[in-house]
């Protein structure tokens, strides 16, 4: 556990150094790149190659996206992962600055809030993302920015990260803004980023995961899931939330078949 409390295990050299910033933003990328094809993948050839009949009943829309739709959706992603990566560096210079609150005791503010402090970043990350991506829909911006992402109109979980550079910028924003006055341990940000990554990539599936007719099972009614998440890219008006429905009631899509 030592290890995770060590400032040179998050950030071996220093930033401002041009060529350190540099090969940074190039690793970081990559490591986004890398967890976002493999955890994909995953899915990929659990939901898309195995057939299960398990699979096959929760299967959201009755066909599903092409491998055209599919290389347009990575394409946009590869573009989402450098931004991501250099988001992420942006982030350790400013905890390199002394801006960001980032902590490295693991009990320094007492294991309770270890925990909860990755409650309240997921709080806050959804209601910032509510906000922007109800902003995102209006009409001028829509054009130009979110269509990218609505191009999926049913998404494959290739769409996770299939972003316009701008709003991918606006999705890289709200963690260094919460950093500024949420004290929080690297490791807890981590173990949040790889989460946040499995449930973009669920919420654009095609298939539920959640229990069958999870948009009024009691877990459903509070959770954003894959059936939720597939009416907002078909009908553009509901569900426009990252992880829960505390903002607008859920909806689910009328043309799903669960
Ligand atoms: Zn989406
Ligand atoms: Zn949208």
């Amino acid at each position: 556990m030592n290890h995770f409390e060590k400032y040179e295990s998050y950030i071996p050299f220093d930033l401002l150094v041009p060529q350190n910033f540099l090969i940074a933003t190039l690793a970081l990328t990559l490591v986004v790149l890398v967890r976002y094809l493999a955890l994909t993948a995953c899915f990929y050839a659990a939901f898309y190659k195995k057939n299960w009949p398990w699979a096959q009943r929760r299967q959201i829309y009755p066909v599903l996206p092409d491998k055209k739709m599919q290389l347009f959706e990575i394409k946009w992603s590869i573009i989402s992962s450098g931004i991501f990566g250099l988001g992420g560096v942006l982030l350790g210079v400013l905890w390199q600055s002394g801006w960001a609150r980032f902590y490295l005791p693991l009990n320094e503010y007492g294991w309770t809030y270890l925990v909860i402090s990755g409650f309240l970043l997921s709080l806050l990350h959804d209601f910032y993302f509510y906000v922007t991506h109800r902003l995102l829909h209006i009409p001028w911006l829509y054009r130009r920015f979110h269509s990218v992402h609505h191009a999926s109109l049913q998404p494959s979980p290739w769409a996770s990260f299939s972003f316009h550079p701008v709003e991918s910028i606006i999705e890289a924003l709200p963690l260094p803004l919460i950093l500024l006055f949420l004290p929080l341990h690297p490791l807890v940000l981590l173990v949040y980023l790889t989460l946040m990554t499995v449930s973009a990539i669920i919420n654009h599936l095609g298939f539920e995961v959640l229990p069958r007719g999870s948009a009024v099972h009691p877990v459903g009614k509070w959770l954003i899931s894959g059936t939720h998440h597939s009416a907002h890219h078909r009908y553009y008006k509901y569900n426009f939330g990252l992880f829960l429905h505390f903002l607008g009631s859920p909806v689910k899509d009328p043309a799903s078949r669960l």
